[in-house]
C-alpha cells in the first residue's frame, strides 16, 4: 500500500487518456506519464535511495520534472523541489539543511554546483528542460514499471520549502495524508472532473502549482495544457482549449491588461482560481467586467496547503479569501493570549485539520511555538471573520507596525492608497523611527503614465484615517519588489528604507 501513489497515480495504470498537452503540441498521457515515472523510479532506486531519503530537485519546469515527482512518491523516497532562482550557496543550505543524498540539477549549472553538492556528501544527477541530462540517460533502459515501495499515510511525501517571503525559508514536513486529504477537498470543492483541461502556468517548485493544481488534476483524471512559464500571448492563445485556470494575481493584472483577452476567449472555461498573494477587490470586479466570470480567491500556505475557499456555488465575494474549507478549522485569536478575538475584530489566524503538516524540518523549537498542541497552527498571518464566516486577509503578523504603541495594519492605509487616481499599487510599511520605534512609509507605484500628487495622497489618507496611521513619507517605484510567486517582498522595502528616519 502507497496511499498516495495509490489514489494519485496508481489508478491511470494503462490509461492512454491526456495528461498533459505540451507546447510543441504534443501529448503525453497518463500511462506514459506513469512509465516515466517508473523508469525514473529504478534510477531513484539503483542511486541506493532508500525510502524516506531526500531527493533534491532544482530544474525548470517539464513532464520530466514533474515525473520525477511521481517517481519519488512511488520509490517512498521524500521529494524536496527547489525554486530554480536560488543560487548555489541558497542551494547549499537547502541540501545541508535537509540532508539531501540526491540532487537534480540543470545540465547548464552542473560544472557549478557538483563541487559543492558532493561536500555535502550527495550525488548530483541533471535534467534540462527539454528533458535531457544524466537522470534520462540513467532511466532510457529501465522497465516501465516499478514495484511501488509501501508507505503509510503518515509517512513523509514531501519536504517542501516556504517562500522565504518573511525571513529564511523553512523545511515543511507533508505527509501523504496532508497532500491526499487536500487534493480530495479541492476536487470536489471546485467541482473538477475528468472533463477539465486545467491551463497550467505556475511553477512546480511551490505549492500552489504542484500539489494544488497537479495534485487535483491527477485526482480528477482531468488534462492540464502545461506550460513552463506564465506569458499572456501564450495563455490567450490555449484559453480556448482550457476549462479552468489556476493562477496568483499578477496572471489576472495582466491577462486584463492585454486588449485581446474577453468575453469570446473564455467561453469554454468554467473557472479562474487566484491565490498565493491578495488578489485586489478591483482586480476581481474589472475581471467580471471583462469576462462576465469571478474569479474564485482561496488561500493556502506551504505548511497547510489550502485553508479557505470562497464557494464555488454561492457569493465569491471580492477582498476575501471565503470559507474555511470542509474538515479545516479556523478561529482568529489575539496574538498576547491565544484566545478568541471578539466577532469582526482583527485577529491571528490559526487552522486545525488533516491539511495541517507536521512540523518544521530541524526547527524543533519554531515547531513548538507555532504548532499548538491541540493542533492549531498559528498560520502568522492576520485576518478577520464576517459575521457569516467569510475570511478576509489583513496582512502578516510580521508586517504589522507598531508606531508609539499603536497598531497599525498596512492593508487598511494600502486600500486608501490604492484607490486614488494615478496610484496602480501601494505596499505600506513600518521602517524604524527615533521617537515612536517605527513609523509608517508607502511606497507608490504609479499607473503608466500617470503622476500622482503627494498632496492629494495625504489629503486621502487623512479624510479616512487616524492621524497616527497617516505615512510618514511617501515614496514612488516604478514597481514592487515581487518573487516568483507574486509576492509582493516588504522584507525587501524595509530593508532599503531602514535609514530613512534614524
Ligand atoms: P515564508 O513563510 O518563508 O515567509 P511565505 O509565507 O510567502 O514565505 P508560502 O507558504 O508560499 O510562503 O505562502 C503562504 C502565504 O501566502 C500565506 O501565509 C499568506 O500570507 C499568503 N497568501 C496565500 N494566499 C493568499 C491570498 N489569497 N490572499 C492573501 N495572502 C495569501
Ligand atoms: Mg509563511
Amino acid at each position: 500500500m502507497n496511499p498516495l501513489y495509490d489514489r494519485l497515480f496508481g489508478r491511470h495504470a494503462g490509461r492512454n487518456t491526456p495528461f498533459l498537452h505540451l507546447p510543441d503540441g504534443g501529448t503525453l498521457t497518463h500511462a506514459g506519464f506513469l512509465a516515466a515515472a517508473a523508469r525514473f523510479a529504478h534510477v531513484l532506486d539503483g542511486a541506493g535511495l532508500q525510502p524516506g531519503d531526500r531527493l533534491a530537485a532544482q530544474v525548470e519546469k517539464s513532464p520530466q520534472a514533474l515525473a520525477l515527482y511521481a517517481a519519488c512518491v512511488q520509490a517512498g523516497v521524500v521529494f524536496l523541489p527547489l525554486n530554480t532562482a536560488y543560487t548555489r550557496d541558497e542551494l547549499s543550505y537547502f541540501i545541508e539543511n535537509s540532508g539531501a543524498k540526491l540532487v537534480v540539477a540543470d545540465p547548464a549549472k552542473a560544472a557549478d554546483t557538483r563541487p559543492m553538492v558532493m561536500g555535502l556528501g550527495a550525488r548530483l544527477m541533471t535534467l534540462s528542460a527539454d528533458g535531457a541530462g544524466t537522470l534520462p540517460e540513467a532511466a532510457a533502459d529501465r522497465p516501465d514499471t516499478y514495484p511501488t515501495v509501501e508507505r503509510g499515510e503518515g509517512d513523509l511525501a514531501a519536504f517542501l520549502y516556504t517562500s522565504g517571503t518573511t525571513g529564511r525559508s523553512k523545511g515543511a514536513m507533508l505527509t501523504q495524508a496532508n497532500l491526499l486529504s487536500n487534493a480530495e477537498v479541492l476536487v470536489d470543492h471546485w467541482r473538477f472532473s475528468v472533463e477539465d483541461v486545467l491551463l497550467h502556468a505556475l511553477p512546480i517548485f511551490h505549492t500552489h502549482g504542484l500539489f494544488v493544481a497537479t495534485n487535483v488534476m491527477l485526482l480528477s483524471g482531468g488534462a492540464m495544457i502545461f506550460l513552463p512559464r506564465f506569458d499572456a500571448g501564450t495563455l490567450i492563445a490555449q484559453l480556448p482549449r482550457a476549462t479552468a485556470l489556476m493562477g496568483v494575481p499578477t496572471f489576472y493584472t495582466r491577462l486584463l491588461d492585454d486588449p485581446r483577452f474577453d468575453r469570446d476567449l473564455v467561453q469554454g472555461m468554467r473557472l479562474f482560481i487566484s491565490g498565493s498573494a491578495p488578489l485586489l477587490a478591483e482586480t476581481h470586479v474589472r475581471f467580471e467586467e471583462r469576462t462576465g466570470h469571478r474569479i474564485l480567491e482561496r488561500y493556502g500556505m506551504t505548511e497547510t496547503n489550502m485553508n479557505t475557499s470562497n464557494p464555488y456555488e454561492g457569493e465569491r465575494r471580492p477582498g476575501t479569501v471565503g470559507l474555511p474549507l470542509p474538515g479545516v478549522t479556523l478561529k482568529i485569536t489575539d496574538p498576547e493570549t491565544g484566545d478568541p478575538v471578539r466577532q469582526g475584530d482583527v485577529g491571528q489566524i490559526e487552522v486545525r485539520g488533516p491539511n495541517v503538516f507536521k512540523g518544521y524540518w530541524q526547527m524543533p523549537e519554531k515547531t513548538a511555538a507555532e504548532l499548538r498542541s491541540d493542533g492549531f497552527f498559528v498560520t502568522g498571518d492576520l485576518g478577520t471573520m464576517d459575521p457569516d464566516g467569510y475570511i478576509t486577509i489583513v496582512g502578516r503578523n510580521k508586517d504589522l507596525i507598531i508606531s508609539g504603541g499603536y497598531n497599525i495594519y498596512p492593508k487598511e492605509v494600502e486600500l486608501v492608497l490604492d484607490d486614488q487616481p494615478g496610484v496602480l499599487e501601494s505596499a505600506v510599511i513600518g521602517v524604524p523611527h527615533p521617537d515612536f520605534g517605527e513609523t509608517v512609509l508607502a511606497v507608490i507605484v504609479p499607473e503608466a503614465g500617470a503622476t500622482p500628487d503627494e498632496a492629494a495622497l495625504m489629503r486621502a489618507c487623512e479624510a479616512s484615517l487616524a492621524k497616527f496611521k497617516h505615512p510618514r513619507r511617501l515614496v514612488t517605484l516604478p514597481e514592487l519588489p515581487r518573487n516568483t510567486m507574486g509576492k509582493v517582498q516588504k522584507a525587501i522595502l524595509r530593508q532599503d528604507y531602514a535609514r530613512l528616519f534614524t
